[in-house]
């Protein structure tokens, strides 16, 4: 494997979880240089590099529109605004998902029913979704976590037998393939957040939306925009949730290198998946293995702290996405006595491995073989 991104990488000991300053050590120059033509420009919102990233994401993700805006929250949450369901309408979403997916549809004035996932891909079981429709059912948020797509062809199928939207929570999939098709063009419109962490990351808050429905479009363009289609006409109740420039610039950078990127996530992965051999770890789901963006390595033990803390002690971070199931936040008191055993499973044992563009060969053999040794 010579393809790692190591050229720049000087760590000695301690393998970071993530090393943001490395990631972006590469861009340090590029990144400098059109910030200070920004800067001289006079011109910092809506202008000419968001309409370039817009144009160039939108593109890369093969639907007809891209609208930048401010977070990954909001994109997610002016698709549903956009869609103009009644209020206290149903969305079906994963009980395993960052808040935000949930949160998006609370904020638009909808109600989050939580569908249990498949345990072995982490992602929306299209088993148990049909269960959930009500006559109140309008949409189904498919989040392809941790950068895998959901099963698409049968939610849409179920969609389109009970006559409702589907959207995605593509927060952790820029790049991710399903049949050919990019995460992103798979539904009636999804969402995105290039948060810094994300495998496209700003330097910054930044999302955006992506969508081949003219009429969504043109809706969200102006609710992103204080409602606004025409200079000082307000047509809608609208929000202030714009991309703004600098991050577009950053955003046009770094985009060229996303496939690159996660194919060297991708190699990792399949590091990780054929030379980890311990009884005492469930590796994720690897059917799809070249189709997915591996935004983050998931494995599951059964005694997660002993893990991570085993791994601490040979200098490898790891993470937890996430420890606390939706259902028993606080955010959500009336669903903290409802029952999700798969996502409190999952949540239980979870842990994330260093999965990233700067990894060296030799760090991820280092980390596999201490995972090995791990009893
Ligand atoms: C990051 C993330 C979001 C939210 O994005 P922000 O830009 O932080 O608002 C939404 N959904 C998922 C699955 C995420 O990982």
């Amino acid at each position: 494997m010579t393809n790692f991104k190591n050229t720049l990488n000087t760590r000695t000991n301690h393998i970071p979880f993530l090393d943001l300053k490395l990631i972006n050590r590469n861009y340090e120059k590029s990144i400098n240089e059109v910030l200070a033509k920004k800067i001289s420009s006079g011109w910092y919102i809506l202008g000419e590099e968001v309409k370039k990233f817009e144009n160039s994401f939108a593109d890369y993700c093969g639907t007809k529109y891209c609208i930048g805006v401010a977070n990954g929250l909001d994109a997610l949450m002016l698709l549903f605004k956009a869609s103009g369901f009644p209020k206290g309408s149903e969305v079906l979403v994963p009980s395993n998902t960052y808040i935000a997916s949930i949160l998006a549809i609370s904020l638009a004035g909808l109600t989050p029913v939580l569908v249990e996932p498949d345990i072995n891909s982490y992602l929306i079981d299209p088993k148990k979704i049909e269960e959930k429709i009500t006559e109140n059912t309008k949409a189904i948020l498919a989040v392809h976590l941790y950068g895998k797509c959901c099963e698409m062809e049968l939610i849409n199928e179920i969609a389109k037998k009970n006559n409702l939207k589907v959207f995605e929570d593509a927060a952790q999939s820029h790049g991710a393939m399903y049949l050919n098709k990019k995460a992103g063009s798979l539904s009636d419109g999804a969402g995105f957040s290039f948060y810094p962490t994300k495998n496209l990351g700003a330097m910054g808050d930044a999302g955006a939306i992506t969508t081949n429905d003219d009429n969504l479009a043109s809706k969200i363009r102006e609710l992103r925009n204080y409602g606004s289609a025409e200079k000082y006409i307000f047509g809608e109740q609208g929000i202030n949730s714009r991309l703004d420039e600098m991050q577009a610039a950053i955003l046009n950078v770094k985009l060229p290198d996303l496939d690159q990127d996660n194919k060297i996530r991708r190699s990792i992965a399949k590091r990780y998946l054929t030379e980890i051999q311990n009884t005492l770890i469930n590796l994720p789901f690897e059917g799809t293995i070249d189709d997915d963006a591996w935004h983050l390595f998931v494995i599951r033990t059964d005694d997660r702290n002993k893990l991570r803390e085993y791994l601490m002690h040979h200098n490898v971070g790891t993470d937890v996405h996430y420890p606390v199931p939706p259902h028993k936040q606080s955010a959500y008191k009336e669903w903290n006595n409802d029952s999700f055993p798969i996502s409190e499973k999952i949540h239980k044992e979870i842990i994330s491995l260093p999965l990233n563009a700067t990894l060296t060969e030799e760090e991820v053999s280092y980390i596999i073989e201490k995972i090995n040794l791990y009893k």
